[in-house]
């Protein structure tokens, strides 16, 4: 997705001037403004520059050198931005915004990278996530901070709400590559394995149960997608490469549990432009995609009334429409019910919520509020950036995987 165009250099990016956007991009955008109430931050602050219409004219006012990239204002609209994309979603101009601001954010950390504390901050966890071994051991850290509840002297934004135990953590996770059946290939990913493992075990279960022999091997250690939102465009394209190394020579689907790493991977193709990521990409499905609804027929009931959190990436990347939601339906005596702000996002945003605190809590407490408004004290969301955001709100966070579990177990 990001660098179509032909003009950009990446390591070169130039503060002003043509060269960091696509033109064509850029003028296709009409200025109409129906993106407007699907934008999350705009909603939250009603200020042009906080939603895509105003994000577009920075980005045109940068094009035409009448500001440089690492102008404080330009900043301001291009950083506050949740890379949501529901703005592409709606836009009947077909304005391909997630590339832009992709193509911004590269050229944001060229000339304006974050500098002090939180710089490095940064530059550690980037370089940690795709270290499985470090990984393992931060999180192990944070159960150890959870369970002596040490955790309750951290700012309330780098708290995490999900509960981590060290032996959920240290478990091995148990495959079925051997049994009968089609091979699929579950993507174990960086946070959703140190974080998740549970909805692995879960996805397992529900993969062999509809007929595959499920593998957790090979195990590339991160998709890239928070890198690509963080402009560390050099660093994505290399992880995407390595997963799609260690892919080759197999067949059969990759089924991924993470709306976010899925939403990644089904872009590879167009991040590396090469006949083999797109052949990758093609082989990447959401495991809601892999279920048919069908399958549920006479499967044991899950009595009890959930609401259901469309994650922005399954929704406007991956654009599963309503499939999550039907499957989910279709598990008896479920009942999934939909917050009235469905379109919105939650304010999780890869570490949008750790990097734009205040705006990132403004969206999760008009998502809190939302999903009160249901009734529910469950919500379902298969997206691991969401679930945490989500449970900071108070709720019980459950994935599509561990519901599907539930209803297929025999
Ligand atoms: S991005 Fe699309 S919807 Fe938004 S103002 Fe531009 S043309 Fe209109
Ligand atoms: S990606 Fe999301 S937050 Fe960013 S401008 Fe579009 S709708 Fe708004």
């Amino acid at each position: 997705m990001t660098s179509s165009h032909p003009d950009r250099t990446d390591s070169a990016a130039p503060r002003s001037g043509q060269g960091i956007f696509d033109p064509d991009q850029l003028s296709q955008c009409v200025q109409c403004g129906f993106c407007l109430s699907s934008c999350p931050t705009y909603e939250v602050t009603h200020l042009e520059e906080h939603g895509p219409r105003g994000r577009i004219l920075g980005m045109r006012l940068v094009a035409e050198g009448e500001f440089t990239i690492d102008h404080p204002d330009v900043l301001d609209s291009l950083e506050t931005c949740v890379q949501c994309r529901a703005c592409e979603e709606v836009c009947p101009s077909l304005v391909e915004f997630g590339a832009l601001m992709e193509d911004a954010r590269a050229a944001m950390r060229d000339h304006a990278p974050p500098q002090g504390t939180q710089g490095r901050a940064q530059q550690v966890g980037y370089a940690t996530l795709p270290r499985r071994g470090l990984l393992k051991t931060g999180i192990l850290g944070l159960s150890a901070l959870q369970a002596t509840r040490a955790d309750r002297l951290l700012p309330d934004h780098l708290r995490v709400a999900r509960r981590v135990r060290a032996r959920d953590v240290l478990r091995p996770l148990r495959d079925d590559r051997h049994a009968p059946g089609t091979p699929a290939f579950v993507f174990r990913g960086c946070v959703m394995d140190g974080l998740f493992r549970d909805v692995h075990q879960a996805t397992v279960d529900v993969l062999a149960a509809a007929g595959y022999a499920p593998s957790l091997s090979p195990a590339p250690p991160c998709c890239g997608a928070l890198h690509i939102h963080a402009g560390r465009e050099h660093e994505a394209h290399r992880l995407a490469q390595e997963v799609i190394d260690a892919y080759e020579g197999t067949e059969g689907p990759i089924v991924v549990d993470s709306g976010g790493c899925g939403a990644a991977m089904k872009e590879y193709g167009e991040w590396l432009g090469t006949a083999q990521a797109e052949a990758f990409s093609a082989r990447v499905q959401d495991l809601t995609e892999v279920i048919e609804p069908s399958m549920l027929a006479g499967a044991r009931p899950v009595r009890a009334r959930m609401a259901y959190q469309s994650p922005c990436h399954q929704k406007n990347v991956q654009r599963l429409g309503d499939t999550p939601r039907a499957l989910l339906s279709a598990i008896p005596g479920l009942e999934v019910v939909e917050p009235d702000d469905w379109h919105l996002c939650c304010g999780s945003g890869g570490a949008y919520s750790l990097l734009q605190p205040e705006l990132g809590d403004a969206l999760l407490d008009k998502k809190t509020d939302a999903l009160t408004r249901t009734g529910c004290t469950d919500v379902i969301s298969g997206n691991p950036g969401c679930a945490l955001q989500i449970a900071r709100g108070g709720f019980r966070v459950w994935h599509p995987a561990h519901l599907l579990a539930r209803a297929l177990r025999s």
